[in-house]
């Protein structure tokens, strides 16, 4: 086989295609397994956390630490045990043809299995006044961060579920949470509806979208031009928090065609696997889950996704001469000693 180029594909075994907290604890697991990853980790690699600041629920760090930095501790722990990272993004993929096809630019890669972790994107208003407040007091995420905003008023954008749910628990923290929203009808299911609106400390605001973020010179959040739908008459309100929950996008782009997708475009796994209706294709991480998305979640399923792989490439005979199996063997038998696996 050669590329339209001329070059012979490089072949690995394993490929893993995205590197947020899924596709780098694949690459641990995989790399300790000796199956010697190629991770393509993209141009904006990292994924979600590397747009967030501190992170204080991902256990073992029991200071918290910036979503950068804890990305960055993950790659380095893959590298460690040999993964290889190209940073570029995918351009095509056959996932149906043996062994697989992956294309960056000009080159082509081959590999025997694939683990598909490409996450999904948090969709965003769209204006410039959020993007560099995110992080700011914008944030995309109410499990994450709302315990930054104790005694705050918050705003919650968003008529779905996502945006009832944010607004319920943001409670917890805030002094009073508003829903704006764009119009007078809901996505949202009756039920979370309904407890949104039972909530003494929630507000709504509808027939309005947020045409401004405020920060008054401050370089944090500290109000909101609202623009009315109807009219397109603007007010301010005074807010310290905006939450944009208007739904996720999963990065599926890429897969369309090769890959099951639900009606949201999630990819589809045989639960409890990470199989995908591919044989040696897995996924692995908010790409094919809208329910839990949390970073500790997803490396979860990162892991499930490595072990699938070694199956698989063991059942076809693909597995390295010398390998030790090194994350079955500690599961099954752990050693208690420092240096193992979890
Ligand atoms: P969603 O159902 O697609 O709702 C998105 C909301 O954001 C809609 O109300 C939409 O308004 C609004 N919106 C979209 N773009 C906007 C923009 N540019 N400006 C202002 N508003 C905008 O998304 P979701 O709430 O994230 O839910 C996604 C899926 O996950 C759903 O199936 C949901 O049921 C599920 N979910 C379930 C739970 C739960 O059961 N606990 C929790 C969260 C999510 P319009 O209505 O006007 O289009």
């Amino acid at each position: 086989m050669t590329t339209a180029q001329g070059a012979a594909p490089e072949h690995h075994r394993l490929i893993i295609v995205g590197s947020g907290p899924a596709g780098l604890t694949a690459a641990i697991y995989a790399a300790r397994a000796e199956l010697a990853p190629l991770c393509i980790e993209g141009l904006e690699a990292g994924g979600q956390l590397m747009q967030t600041t501190e992170i204080e629920n991902f256990p073992g760090f029991p200071k918290g630490l910036m979503g950068p930095e804890l990305m960055l501790n993950f790659r380095e722990q893959a590298e460690r045990f040999g993964t290889t990272f190209v940073t570029d993004d995918v351009d095509e993929v056959d996932l149906e043809a043996t062994p697989k096809v992956v294309k960056v630019g000009p080159k082509t890669y081959t590999a025997d299995a694939v683990i598909v972790s490409t996450g999904a994107t948090a969709r965003m208003i769209g204006l410039e006044s959020e993007q560099r407040l995110l992080g700011h007091g914008v944030s995309t995420c109410a499990t994450c961060d709302g315990y930054f905003f104790r005694d705050k008023e918050l705003v919650v954008v968003g008529g779905g579920d996502s945006a009832m749910e944010e607004a319920t628990f943001l409670t917890k923290f805030a002094t009073k949470v508003t829903i704006v929203h764009r119009r007078d009808q809901y996505r949202a299911s009756k039920i979370m509806l309904d407890r949104a609106r039972a909530n003494e400390k929630v507000e709504f605001i509808e027939w309005a979208e947020v045409a401004e973020v405020l920060d008054d010179g401050t370089g944090a959040v500290t109000g909101l031009t609202l623009r009315d739908t109807r009219d397109g008459s603007e007010r301010r309100i005074d807010a310290q928090g905006l939450f944009v929950a208007i739904g996720h996008d999963p990065n599926t782009k890429l897969f369309t065609g090769q890959l099951d997708q639900d009606e949201n475009g999630y990819l589809v796994t045989q639960a409890p696997s990470t199989r995908t209706n591919l044989e040696g294709v897995f996924a692995c991480g908010d790409v094919q889950d809208h329910t839990y998305r949390q970073a500790i979640t997803a490396a979860g399923s990162g892991c499930a996704a490595a072990l699938d792989a070694e199956r698989f490439l063991a059942s076809i005979g693909d597995l390295p001469d010398a390998s030790v199996d090194a994350n079955r063997d500690e599961a099954e038998h752990p050693t208690g000693a420092a240096t193992v696996g979890a």
